[in-house]
């Protein structure tokens, strides 16, 4: 647990209860918090801070929080700092006498614009003190400047910046450039406020320092309480007056979705086949989805008949979709007053009812799109529904949401059509639909549990990409021996499901462990080979086996099995040796997304791809990728 009784929180503050909280503490606190890259460090010097604050002056948190976490309002609104560098120099030599050359030189030099601020306000000899700043009147000149637009707004800014930097002192100058340009970097995550707000919360209102266990557990549950909050209604401006307010575990209850703000997307995780998506979802009920290939959306319908179109980023795409928001209410049913859609927004060919690649919705302008312009069609493939007629679904699982979808919203062919899905936990059928889904123009499948909840800016593992790269693979096969096996799960029990495979070294005269596989098997195949290798059992892996320790298979096997593999490519792996000592002193080479192509009947164990092949074919992916990095850019 951690311990916070050594901190006397009122000492902290240099200020009056009531008083606006001096930005110099803030700039102290982050001068502190720059020291250590100590999650839980961090955590503690934000927690004395916050409740030195909640001690006095309770009405600065909310400016306090947004500019810890270097924003000024949240990110769907769109008010941003991010300011360029040249108006930051013109500012600093405004406010300090200098020219811009010399700040520019010295820019050059210490390659940090917060330094040189902070060095050049210390040697000033200023005339007269101006008042202390207060975080208030920081935050409130940021959010001025963010918004400052039209005509001469370059001015205007440098304006505004000087008058900052002219108040500024000692070490406020170099944070408030850093904050200007858009990255504090002092290592200070949103985790870590969003947890700290909750400790200090949670101690500000008596929790008990002695009882340590119970405090620990009452400090975890504070902190899923504020995420819980967080993730539903991501928006301080709705989180801290509540924090202020209510009990903190009530939070989720108090701060909830609300239509207009955008909750962070649902992610999920990558796989390397059906066989470890089976294996993962074993005694699960799944469903498998298309995975369309376009833009994130997240539609909001509101009750006053306003759409929004939300990003990945939670940035507000409307203007870029006003063909998308336009054509969203006569999409909903009957009796749908307000509704929140997942979706993906795809370019698609509204004659042939064709889906275009990414590339080609890449094309679409940004910004002050016109109706009347638009060359590029584009349906929205909805895939979950997040909030209908006043009812947040996040809580919910899949079948109720998407049941949900289903009465929200109609299908118009080339507008909005419902993410096509198959539900089976057959190994051939999920294939079949896996190559459906990429000769419809898509990237794979996204595999969901049916009985997940909507989590929130998640990488879950209740959602699951198979991608169709795992199809494809580089160009040349390979010759691989099998030297293990697994027992096969569920479906599989009784034969076995993965096997263990190698190459063969012929310098250091051992088979060298390069991948386990485990798809693209049919039941016959693994029937087949399981009675053929089970004649090869040996009881112990061969001395010259090189694999490693945290890889070990069910059963060990003579080399006497060499198959012919694809693969997607080559990476540096800490659980392979193929080729050890060739590329990386410590480690070895691995196949990622090995398919089985053939049984070669016709290869000796030692005929197998070397691992000195093995070494250069990954040398030459990496040239190759260099190569492509190049021409990309
Ligand atoms: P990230 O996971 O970080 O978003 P990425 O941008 O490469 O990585 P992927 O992970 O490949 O995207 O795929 C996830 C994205 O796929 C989602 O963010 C969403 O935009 C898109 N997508 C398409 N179809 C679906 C679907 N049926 N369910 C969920 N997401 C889908």
């Amino acid at each position: 647990a951690m311990a916070y009784s050594s901190f006397d929180v009122t000492q902290l503050a240099t200020w009056q209860a009531g008083d606006p909280v001096p930005f110099s503490f803030l700039a102290k606190t982050f001068d502190s918090i720059a020291t250590t890259t100590k999650r839980l460090e961090i955590i503690k010097m934000l927690v004395g801070a916050f409740r030195a604050i909640l001690a006095t002056t309770p009405e600065d948190l909310l400016p306090i929080v947004y500019l810890c976490t270097n924003q000024i309002a949240p990110s769907h609104e769109g008010l941003e700092l991010g300011i360029g560098d040249s108006i930051l120099v013109k500012a600093l030599a405004q406010a300090t006498g200098k020219s811009m050359q010399k700040v520019k030189a010295e820019y050059d030099k210490e390659g940090d614009l917060g330094t040189v601020a902070a060095n050049a306000r210390s040697s000033q000899k200023t005339m007269f003190q101006s008042a202390p700043l207060t975080v208030r009147a920081v935050f409130k000149q940021f959010r001025d400047i963010a918004a400052v637009q039209g005509n001469k707004s370059q001015d205007k800014k440098i304006q505004l910046i000087t008058k900052l930097l002219v108040s500024s002192r000692d070490l406020e100058p170099g944070y408030i450039m850093r904050a200007l340009q858009g990255k504090l970097r002092i290592g200070l995550g949103e985790e870590s406020v969003v947890s700290a707000l909750a400790h200090a919360q949670l101690l500000h209102r008596g929790g008990s320092e002695d009882a340590d266990g119970a405090l620990a557990n009452r400090l975890e549950r504070a902190v899923q309480a504020v995420k819980q909050a967080v993730s539903q209604c991501p928006s301080y401006d709705v989180l801290i007056p509540a924090l202020l307010k209510y009990p903190l575990e009530d939070l989720p209850e108090h701060v909830r979705f609300i239509p207009g703000v955008p909750v962070k997307p649902m992610l999920a995780k990558p796989t390397t086949g059906i066989s470890e998506v089976l294996d993962k979802f074993t005694d699960q009920e799944f469903t498998c989805e298309y995975k369309y290939d376009g833009e994130r959306a997240q539609i909001h319908l509101l009750d006053n008949g306003k759409v929004f179109i939300y990003s990945r980023n939670s940035e507000n795409n409307t203007q870029k979709y006003p063909d998308i928001a336009a054509s969203v209410p006569g999409l909903v049913k009957e009796g749908v007053q307000s509704v929140v859609l997942d979706c993906e927004a795809v370019a698609f060919e509204r004659e042939t009812g064709r889906i275009l690649p990414f590339q080609v919705l890449s094309t679409r302008k940004r910004k002050d799109v016109e109706v009347a312009d638009i060359k590029v069609q584009v349906c929205l493939f909805a895939f979950d529904c997040l909030y209908l007629n006043g009812e947040m679904l996040l809580q919910r699982p899949l079948t109720e949401r998407r049941k949900a979808l289903l009465e929200a919203v109609e299908e118009k062919p080339g507008e909005l059509q419902y993410a096509l899905y198959k539900t089976s936990t057959d190994v051939e059928e999920l294939g079949t639909f896996l190559n459906e889904s990429v000769t419809a123009g898509t990237e794979g499948l996204i595999v969901k549990t049916m009985d997940s909840t909507y989590e929130p800016s998640k990488r879950s593992s209740h959602w699951l990409k198979l991608k169709k790269d795992y199809l494809e693979g580089v160009g040349d096969t390979l010759d691989v021996v099998v030297i293990g096996a697994w027992f096969g799960k569920g479906k599989r029990s009784g034969v076995y499901g993965a096997f263990l495979l190698a190459v063969y070294n012929q310098d250091a005269e051992e088979f060298q462990t390069i991948s386990k596989i485990g798809t693209g098997f049919s039941e016959e195949q693994l029937k087949q080979f399981s009675e053929q290798l089970k004649e090869y059992l040996v009881p112990s892996p061969k001395p010259y086996y090189r694999y490693s320790e945290t890889l070990i298979p069910d059963v060990w096997f003579d080399t006497k099995t060499v198959w012919e593999v694809k693969c997607a490519d080559f990476s540096i792996s800490p659980r392979h040796k193929a080729a050890i000592g060739l590329v990386d002193a410590e480690k070895g080479i691995s196949i990622r997304f090995p398919r089985l192509v053939r049984v070669r009947d016709d290869k000796a164990p030692e005929d197998a791809t070397s691992a000195e092949q093995i070494a250069d074919m990954y040398r030459s992916q990496a040239i190759a990728n260099q190569k492509g990095n190049k021409e990309e850019d």
